[in-house]
């Protein structure tokens, strides 16, 4: 295969793995000034979920593509519930499906010659593919295969279904994000609950923990949160969705450093809450914007203070939930949504600083500290 392209400007590009970060990628492919786009996909079923973040300014795209959004939303502890508002950063649902098709149909219609390969079912051969011929072969590999999370790393993982009841009993005007009031001896746990209508609604056992539960642990908590606050046992399941996300540092796929790492493989997760999405565009755009290499989505200090947060919540499980109460607390519905897509502003940083424990944050301060000396 011939290396790099004849006219300097256009460089020949490829893509790898086709989940959020790889579609939202190839869907600004006319961006790239590139000769032509490759994209690398692995053959497999791609089951139908949502994505739920905060409109902020490079969320234009998917908002257009929105299935639901929420002006308020709130945080349940049995100490209390917090109410948030806000009109500029209201929280969005999207289908997974719906932004797949939206990316697909932009990618066709970029102007740029385009290429769609299956990868071989067996992965040592496919992996094969990606380190050796490519790396001669394209001026830009983007990589989005899955990263691996380091040992001991905290998993947030959850199983959701989506029902229709028949008769009127969800409060369409407010998200849940998350109601503590369930049982916590399987780890710290609580149900999201987005309602599309008074009939419809998204219900979603979450734990954070060290390793997911068997799928009939989720389905009981979700009959006994029903039951118990719906008063439902009768409802037709429409869709359901799993997810493991690790909630802490991971390592690239493959760290080669001709590999330009994006999405949770380029380190989009937010560790302390495991939203994605909205931090895979950001990047994204960024890196297109501004013609670089795709950096982290996160800044130095939220990282360091999600790890803070991290370490805190694996050794003190019992007090999470009133650690997000205070959290939610502490902020306005403004506030709180900026804080979690990254965007918080010095006043939000001391609000919330303010609402945790201060000796115990600074007792796992020393020893996030202390690690890294040893580390380093
Ligand atoms: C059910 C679920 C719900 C979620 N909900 C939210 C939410 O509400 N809000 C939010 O912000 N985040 C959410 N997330 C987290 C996050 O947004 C997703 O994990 C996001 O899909 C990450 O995108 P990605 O492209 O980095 O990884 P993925 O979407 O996982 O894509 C990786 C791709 O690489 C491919 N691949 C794997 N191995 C290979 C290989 N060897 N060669 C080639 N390709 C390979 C896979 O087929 C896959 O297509 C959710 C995650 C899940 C699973």
């Amino acid at each position: 295969m011939k290396k790099k392209t004849d006219n300097a400007n256009k460089k020949t590009i490829a893509i790898v793995g086709g989940g959020c970060a790889g579609w939202s990628l190839a869907a600004r492919a006319e961006q790239l000034s590139a000769q032509s786009v490759t994209l690398y996909l692995k053959e497999e079923a791609r089951p139908s979920h949502s994505w739920g973040f905060w409109q902020m300014p490079w969320l234009s795209d998917a908002i257009l593509n929105k299935k639901a959004k929420w002006h308020n939303w709130q945080v349940i502890t049995e100490e209390g519930t917090v109410n948030h508002h806000s009109f500029t950063h209201a929280y969005y649902s999207l289908k997974s499906e719906d932004w797949f098709n939206w990316c697909q149909h932009k990618f066709q219609l970029a102007n740029t010659k385009k290429q769609i390969i299956k990868l071989p079912v067996t992965s040592t051969e496919r992996n094969r593919i990606i380190t050796s011929q490519h790396k001669k072969a394209f001026d830009y590999i983007y990589d989005s295969r899955p990263p691996k999370a380091e040992k001991n790393t905290l998993l947030q993982h959850f199983k959701g279904i989506e029902i229709k009841t028949l008769n009127p009993v969800f409060n369409s005007g407010v998200a849940t994000l998350m109601d503590f009031r369930v049982s916590q001896e399987n780890g710290i746990h609580f149900m999201y609950v987005l309602c599309y209508d008074a009939f419809t609604a998204l219900v979603e056992s979450t734990f954070f923990g060290p390793s997911p539960h068997q799928e009939e642990i989720y389905d009981t908590a979700i009959n006994d949160y029903l039951k118990r606050y719906y008063n439902l046992d009768k409802f037709e399941i429409i869709n359901s969705e799993i997810g493991i996300i690790p909630m802490g540092e991971v390592k690239p796929f493959d760290c080669n450093p001709f590999l330009y790492k994006i999405g949770s493989n380029g380190g989009a997760i937010r560790p302390s809450s495991g939203y994605a999405f909205s931090f895979i565009q950001k990047q994204i755009i960024h890196f297109l914007n501004k013609q670089t290499k795709p950096l982290t989505p996160h800044t130095k200090f939220d990282l360091w203070m999600d790890k803070v947060f991290l370490e805190v919540l694996k050794s003190n499980p019992k007090i999470a939930p009133s650690l997000f109460f205070n959290l939610a607390k502490a902020l306005n519905g403004d506030s709180f949504a900026r804080f979690l897509s990254g965007e918080g502003k010095i006043w939000d940083y001391i609000l919330v600083i303010s609402s945790m424990p201060k000796w115990l944050f600074l007792k796992y301060a020393f020893k996030v500290i202390i690690k890294k000396e040893k580390d380093s």
